[in-house]
């Protein structure tokens, strides 16, 4: 069982204790929720990945949000890296990953009328709709797959044996990753699906313009790799690539006043060398991962908590949880991150 299922089967029981008492007895007061999107229209292309929350969801979160913790300021997070993740008040700073067009046209909007800043993690091979993550088009291919006749469903099935023979469809749409790219495009060809006409027609991603804007408004924005690839399928001199050249593409662009750096997918299995190695390099101010609330072993990399883990998108379940999750596993040494 990994531990996404034992805190879902954890998350029922964590309503007894107040949220405060949690809060004090962690010594984790500074919190960094983060999500993707929030949008009221069904999005295709991320529906088979996570729960989108919609505005009153997203709204909800942020009540619960406000109520027991106050909005951060990026200097706030900055300074956090020296406290090594402490924080003697209570506060939260959102982040949202892969640069997509509803954090420029819903969430940013949002956050202004109610004063909270935040930061936008993107992706440069995906900006301005060139090029299109590998997840999404999963998530487009599973979404069509109902409406493919037989005949197409064969054709697929036959084209997925010659290099997984014993994955069907719908596993495979799963798990694809990076290195899958092209099969993804194949098949694709034969659902009758155009992921160039997808991105030219829907606009999934902020265009450069629209980033710049949001930085103008206060928010931070950061890197997230060049294309989304999986890091642990990766080899430590591609990452490091993905890592330096996306860093490159954010201070020529953008040039923010925090040079900060979200890993795709997770930091889970990333090495000490590349902390070590990106540090030396001085390619950034601030990392960030994604496990929930942990204590650190790298002074300046900061853990967020995955929002749309949660049933009905409930923030303050996510939280709470995430809470119990690390007082259990502090009865047994393991709230620690090892590298
Ligand atoms: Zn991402």
């Amino acid at each position: 069982m990994n531990s996404g299922s034992i805190k879902r089967l954890l998350s029922p029981y964590t309503g007894f204790i107040p949220v405060e008492k949690l809060i004090a007895s962690s010594g984790h007061r500074f919190v960094l929720p983060f999500w993707h999107a929030v949008s009221d229209v069904p999005l295709p292309h991320l529906s088979q990945l996570y729960r989108v929350p919609t505005v009153s969801e997203f709204e909800r979160n942020l009540v619960f949000l406000l109520k027991n913790y106050k909005p951060a300021s990026v200097d706030d997070v900055f300074r956090l890296a020296d406290t090594n993740g402490k924080s003697e008040q209570n506060l939260f700073f959102p982040s949202f990953d892969d640069g997509l067009a509803e954090c420029y046209h819903v969430i940013a909007p949002l956050l202004k009328r109610k004063g909270i800043q935040a930061a936008f993690f993107i992706n440069p091979a995906f900006v301005g709709n060139k090029m299109l993550f590998h997840r999404l088009k999963s998530s487009l291919l599973l979404n069509s797959i109902t409406q493919i006749k037989p005949s197409g469903i064969k054709s697929a099935e036959q084209l997925l044996q010659q290099k997984f023979p014993n994955k069907s469809i719908v596993q495979f749409l799963r798990q694809a990753a990076f290195t899958d790219h092209l099969l993804l495009d194949q098949l694709a060809e034969i659902f009758g699906l155009d992921f160039e006409l997808f991105l030219k027609q829907k606009q999934p991603y902020m265009n450069l313009q629209q980033i710049k804007e949001l930085q103008k408004d206060g928010f931070l924005i950061g890197a997230h790799g060049m294309d989304h690839r999986e890091f642990f399928l990766s080899s430590e001199d591609e990452i490091m690539e993905q890592i330096s050249a996306s860093m490159e593409f954010l201070i020529w662009e953008i040039n923010p006043p925090v040079n900060a750096f979200a890993f795709p997918f997770t930091d889970f299995k990333v090495s000490n060398s590349i902390f070590e190695k990106a540090n030396t390099d001085r390619l950034w101010d601030l990392s960030f991962g994604t496990a929930g609330i942990k204590d650190e072993t790298v002074k300046n990399h900061l853990q967020r908590i995955p929002m749309e883990s949660g049933v009905n998108n409930d923030g303050k379940k996510v939280i709470r949880t995430e809470y119990f999750w690390y007082y259990l596993k502090s009865v047994f040494g393991k709230n620690k991150v090892h590298r």
